[in-house]
């Protein structure tokens, strides 16, 4: 039975629940009244402690994900840039992924990695190897790494993941640094998460690939993963093992989107109601070719409207959450999806093992690799468009280094504060990216980018000094600021 409160996987993702959600909205998408006043809980609204969203249920959102009225469609574009806009700004926040090893015994069938694909070769970076690959990546200018492993309890065992954050965090080279690991790893146990907490991780990332029963056991026929139970309560046990950023994502593709997406907002409402925070992140991947894996196979892939769609009705409903999309996706459609509620992208990425280190920006080995980049362009390209778009990168770390994570950061992102602490820190690190790393051309637009942008700091006293702090970082070398 449903109950957003349980800590049973069939309850909280309960079947009968998802599928009375799609009959649901399946009967109302015509029902303008009622898309009207949905539309109308969920615009941002002034209140005595800022601005303030009220966001969606499944049920409401559900609705407005079914509605094909071109002009309701039109209105929800416009209320997702609002709520983006409210809360996020035009700052988005750059990161890269780090493929630690590609071991596995599991047997996803969509992914490359899986234990019966003889074509890969198998690789684990070494201590050494990876003080290479994160040397390379601090060259680029990258402060934020999401590292990546397959399952592999004797290859990478937590103990070489526990390793590897500590020889990440202790590089230091030249000016660089890598100031938050989000660790992307499969589900496991609570003693394990709090090693993680203990490491200092940023957020733990673990994406449900479906929220589908049935078809999950199909997609996962052997291995741990196959525990449908196991994986979808993994966040509940992160949670308890003292990780309060924790980051959602489904494989769209893999089933029905409207399921998915069900499935997905179910599983933030009871984050929420049992822990008090909802997700930090969700990511909303699409499923793309590789080594052994045909993505024709699957016949649940959506086009890239319904996919504008969904990023559109995820930042309605839960507005507080960053959304992420990664060089999976084009350039075309990463374009669409920033408008419209994405607030973390990737840039210059490899998804290969050992793919930075030793490769000019422009090569891109492929032995390894998880998945085809279909954006692959380099960091500096990809800081440069979005400049070019009237994005600002931002390279901010702050809140996770000054203790701001689960609700601490929610309490002040719910009422729009944050953006006094965003926008100037997203300047700072961009002048830090500019005056290190960036080509001329880009430097010279991100340079009157920030002389524009200081502006729109809204405290006078915090935009002087954050004035002052630009200048430092300029001229006098020093790195490292924040709010
Ligand atoms: Fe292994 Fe993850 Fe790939 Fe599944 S998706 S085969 S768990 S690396
Ligand atoms: Fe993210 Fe916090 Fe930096 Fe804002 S100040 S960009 S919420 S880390």
């Amino acid at each position: 039975m449903y109950d957003v409160r349980s800590m049973n996987a069939d309850d909280f993702i309960n079947d009968e629940e998802i599928l009375a959600t799609l009959e649901y909205a399946e009967q109302n998408k015509h029902n303008r009244e009622l898309i009207e006043q949905i539309l109308e809980k969920a615009k941002p609204k002034k209140t005595g402690r800022g601005v303030e969203c009220a966001g969606l249920s499944h049920r409401e959102a559900s609705v407005l994900l079914a509605c094909d009225i071109p002009e309701m469609t039109e209105k929800m574009y416009e209320l997702a840039k609002e709520i983006k806009q409210a809360f996020y700004g035009n700052r988005i926040v750059m990161f890269a992924p780090l493929y630690l090893s590609n071991y596995c015994v599991n047997k996803c069938v969509y992914c490359p990695y899986h234990i019966q694909n003889k074509e890969i070769p198998r690789k684990k970076l070494s201590q050494e190897e990876l003080r290479q690959e994160v040397i390379a990546l601090q060259d680029l200018g990258h402060k934020r790494l999401a590292i990546e492993s397959g399952e592999d309890p004797v290859n990478n065992p937590i103990e070489y993941i526990l390793e590897c954050i500590n020889t990440i965090y202790s590089i230091k080279h030249k000016n660089g640094a890598i100031r938050r690991v989000n660790v992307n790893i499969a589900a496991t146990t609570v003693e394990n998460y709090r090693k993680l907490k203990e490491a200092g991780i940023g957020t733990y990332i673990l994406f449900q690939e479906t929220y589908h029963k049935e078809s999950y056991e199909v997609l996962h026929p052997a291995g741990p993963k196959h525990n449908y139970a196991y994986h979808t309560e993994a966040m509940d046990r992160a949670m308890e093992g003292g990780i309060d950023d924790v980051g959602l994502g489904v494989l769209f593709g893999l089933d029905k989107y409207r399921y998915e997406f069900a499935g997905l907002l179910m599983h933030a409402e009871h984050l929420e109601a049992v822990h008090g925070v909802g997700p930090h992140t969700v990511s909303v991947p699409r499923l793309r070719g590789a080594s052994d894996i045909d993505p024709n196979v699957f016949d649940n892939g959506i086009d890239d409207d319904t996919f504008a769609k969904i990023v559109a009705c995820i930042r309605i409903a839960v507005p507080y959450t960053g959304m992420i999309i990664s060089t999976r996706e084009s350039e075309a459609c990463r374009e669409k999806v920033l408008e419209l509620g994405v607030s973390q992208i990737s840039g210059g990425s490899r998804t290969s093992v050992g793919g930075y280190a030793g490769y000019t920006p422009d090569e891109r080995p492929h032995d390894t690799e998880q998945f085809d980049v279909s954006d692959q362009r380099s960091l500096d390209e990809v800081v440069k468009w979005l400049m070019d778009q009237g994005h600002i990168p931002s390279f901010c770390t702050a809140c996770y280094r000054e203790g701001r994570t689960g609700d601490r950061f929610m309490a002040l992102c719910k009422v729009g504060q944050i953006q006094n602490c965003c926008h100037p820190n997203a300047l700072m690190t961009l002048q830090e990216y500019l005056a290190d790393y960036a080509s001329p051309e880009t430097r010279a637009v991100g340079e009157a980018l920030i002389a524009r942008e200081i502006q729109n700091v809204p405290d006078e006293k915090r935009r002087q000094r954050a004035i002052e702090y630009l200048d430092e970082i300029k001229n006098g070398g020093k790195r490292d600021f924040r709010f």
